[in-house]
């Protein structure tokens, strides 16, 4: 096996991203480039700062990314390891839980490239750093408008508790303007949840990402996921636990397996881990794949994935 290294510095010519290091070509070439090159994310360079290394690199070419970030992946409340739901995905932040802002601060991403904020529902563990975001984009003299999608009831609640965090609104000197999905030409559907909770469906060119929010197993979420590249459902729970799932309405990742296969998903992604199940990758990831046979990703905190 080559070792794999990742360069302190990238080349200029990538204006940043990702680099994958390796002194073994053939390896580079038959277990990487093909599945990369499949994705259409990435391209293959000959190293022009490093000349005496055998090394190619693979160059994540920003310009031409679709990628999303996990900000948050615990479901309730957050830990030491993962904070609550949140993903940056182009300029759009889905959900923003407690402790999102915090990974979103030290991930780089500048606040001023997002332009909408997803929310599914109004429990705290989705909307808890929700006037935190608001101040610090205020704090960095935003002026553009940013938009608020959501459901109206979420929307009322958003605007009530910028008020009761006492947001000055001479503080704020941008725009925040609520909007419904279909205002924004995003599909979406309420998930088997309470309170109100909206999955959205979010169009690439290279196939469809769908975020599912909180959901209890439901055969409406395959039919609205139906056919999407990169399926990202509510999987807090295990085997064992699905009398919990049923009460708090949350899945198990055995039922988010079954869903993902049920709609033909292309990828599935488990989130909204329960604290309690921490340390239990493993487990979750066998007890989705017992129905699912697509690619299974245990979401991370700071993890990254095409779409
Ligand atoms: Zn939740
Ligand atoms: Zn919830």
């Amino acid at each position: 096996m080559p070792s794999w290294e990742i360069p302190k510095e990238a080349p200029s010519s990538t204006g940043g991203g990702f680099l994958i290091l390796s002194a073994d070509t053939n390896h580079l070439q038959n277990s990487l480039v093909e599945p990369i090159k499949s994705l259409g994310q990435f391209s293959l360079k000959e190293s022009r700062d490093r000349p005496a290394q055998i090394a190619k690199y693979l160059l994540l070419d920003e310009a031409r990314m679709t990628g999303l970030t996990f900000l948050g992946t615990s479901g309730s409340v957050l830990t030491k390891e993962r904070m609550c739901a949140g993903i940056l995905f182009e300029d759009k932040l889905i959900d923003v839980g407690f402790g999102v802002l915090v990974n979103l601060v030290k991930s780089g991403a500048r606040l001023d490239s997002i332009n909408d904020v997803y929310i599914s529902h109004t429990h705290s563990d989705h909307i808890g750093d929700f006037t935190g975001l608001i101040w610090a984009m205020a704090m960095e003299n935003r002026t553009k408008p940013l938009r608020i999608v959501s459901s109206a009831s979420t929307a009322a609640a958003l605007k009530k508790i910028l008020g009761l965090q006492s947001t000055p609104p001479s503080f704020v000197k941008f725009e925040i303007a609520f909007v419904r999905p279909e205002d924004a030409s995003v599909k979406w559907v309420t998930t088997i949840h309470d309170p109100e909770n909206l999955a959205y469906r979010f169009q690439t060119e290279r196939g469809d990402l769908v975020y599912i929010g909180d959901t209890a197993k439901s055969e409406k979420i395959s039919e609205f996921a139906r056919g999407c590249d990169l399926l990202i459902l509510d999987a807090t729970f295990l085997d064992g636990q699905e009398s919990l799932a049923a009460v708090t309405l949350h899945s198990t990742a055995r039922d988010a397996g079954n869903m993902a296969k049920l709609a033909r998903a292309r990828r599935l992604v488990l989130t909204h881990i329960s604290p309690g199940n921490e340390g239990a990758e493993k487990r979750y990831l066998a007890e989705a794949s017992a129905s699912f046979d697509g690619r299974i990703v245990v979401a991370k905190d700071h993890q990254r994935l095409p779409v």
